[in-house]
């Protein structure tokens, strides 16, 4: 994609000679500061060799669960094919970090949103700066050029191109881990057809660390850089649409929107360098402790209003009610029964019914068996079944 407003196209040497061109990246370096993106780095525009093989394992493995998109697009280690003449990408990150999360007033029956998407949508703001850097590259070079800026939506190996590109390295978690910024980063990149002078790599500084694999509830790690993704909670509450595994709903605790355990445990981000925290990711007040009974209990204009403008967006009503289901049934509060019951008039969705039923069982007292019971002779779908036999034998008679 060109971009808009750009000048009269003029006869441009894509290979600018080597002093002009470092002095161009450096330009590009500065701009990119103003615009409040913190890192920068630049790699040439080849196949993903080491990323495409991992991806390729990692594949083989069926690791990925039902993200089949990972599979299904042939561009996902070749960026160069998302862009005609592309000869550079331009990796680019920003901390979410340095907000203080406000946990006044929490109990159990408020739910947990992970740090990153807890302020305004950073595909939006991402995005949106990167538009920024093409145009201002375009302007600097007075050339038509072409540029595509990419967030998490084109399919390329964000965290393969933010190490070729010098921004961060891939650490034991499989995520960037950015050195003075830590792991609490998000990543964008822009695709350019001028060739740059590419950074230098980071070297790989995680060290005899294994503190994030050995932190994670679900054991999703099955070794250093390789994540099951069908066991972890960020993809289990975001990305899966289906029955959560019975053994893993009670490590979700109160998680509905993704996990940070094992970047709390990071000792890269319990000691950040100072510095000032990006205004666009400041928290929204309702993800501060959302109450998961109203969460659970959302019509479709609540929902709206609840994702707008945020990273959640991408779950659905069902999914969230499923997973405040599941923070009520972990919650040892029986305070969460009363939501609960109306959760079963209200929700139509099977998934959501079956992890209602499941929390009752968690929670037992007289008022959910009576429910269960009622439930057992009325109920007509087979999974919802099997999870109401499943609660009433947690607490029958021995
Ligand atoms: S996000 Fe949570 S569940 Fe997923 S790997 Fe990290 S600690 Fe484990
Ligand atoms: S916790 Fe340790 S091993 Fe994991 S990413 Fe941080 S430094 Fe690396």
């Amino acid at each position: 994609m060109s971009l808009p407003n750009h000048p009269p196209p003029l006869p441009i040497k894509r290979s600018a000679p080597q002093d002009h061109a470092l002095e161009l990246r450096n330009k590009i370096a500065h701009i990119a500061t103003t615009l409040g993106l913190e890192r920068i780095g630049f790699a040439p525009l080849t196949p993903f060799e080491r990323g495409a093989k991992a991806l390729e394992d990692w594949l083989d493995k069926e690791y990925h669960g039902d993200m089949k998109y990972m599979a299904d697009h042939p561009f996902r280690h070749d960026p160069a094919q998302l862009l005609p003449n592309a000869k550079t990408i331009i990796s680019v990150a920003m901390s979410y970090a340095g907000h203080a999360h406000d946990d006044r007033g929490r109990t159990r029956l408020h739910g947990r949103v992970a740090h990153y998407a807890r302020g305004r949508d950073y595909h939006r703001v991402l995005k949106a700066k990167l538009y920024a850097l093409g145009k201002e590259i375009q302007e600097l070079t007075k050339h038509e050029i072409q540029v595509r800026p990419c967030v998490d939506t084109a399919p390329i190996l964000e965290h393969e191109a933010a190490a070729l590109a010098g921004v961060g390295f891939i650490s034991k978690s499989t995520l960037t881990l950015i050195p003075g910024l830590g792991t609490y980063v998000v990543l964008g990149e822009l695709l350019i057809d001028i060739e740059l002078p590419p950074s230098k790599p980071i070297e790989p500084r995680c060290g005899e660390c294994k503190a994030c694999l050995d932190a994670c509830p679900t054991n999703a790690f099955i070794a250093a850089n390789v994540l099951d993704a069908r066991k972890c909670i960020s993809y289990l509450t975001i990305e899966y649409d289906g029955v959560i595994p019975r053994e893993l709903r009670p490590k979700f605790d109160n998680m509905i929107f993704g996990c940070d355990i094992c970047q709390q445990v990071c000792p890269y981000n319990t000691a950040p360098q100072p510095r000032p925290a990006a205004n666009e990711f400041k928290p929204f007040e309702r993800f501060s402790n959302p109450a998961l009974a109203d969460i659970l209990l959302h019509g479709s204009a609540a929902h709206k209003r609840f994702v707008s403008d945020s990273a959640l967006r991408r779950a659905s009503r069902n999914k969230l009610a499923r997973n405040a289901a599941i923070a009520l049934g972990n919650s040892s509060d029986t305070r969460a029964i009363g939501p609960l019951l109306e959760g079963l008039e209200l929700h139509e969705d099977p998934i959501v019914r079956g992890h209602i039923v499941w929390a009752l069982g968690e929670l037992g007292g007289k008022r959910a068996q009576h429910q269960l019971l009622k439930l057992e002779k009325t109920e007509k779908d087979s999974f919802v079944l099997e999870e109401v036999k499943h609660a009433l034998s947690r607490h029958a008679p021995a």
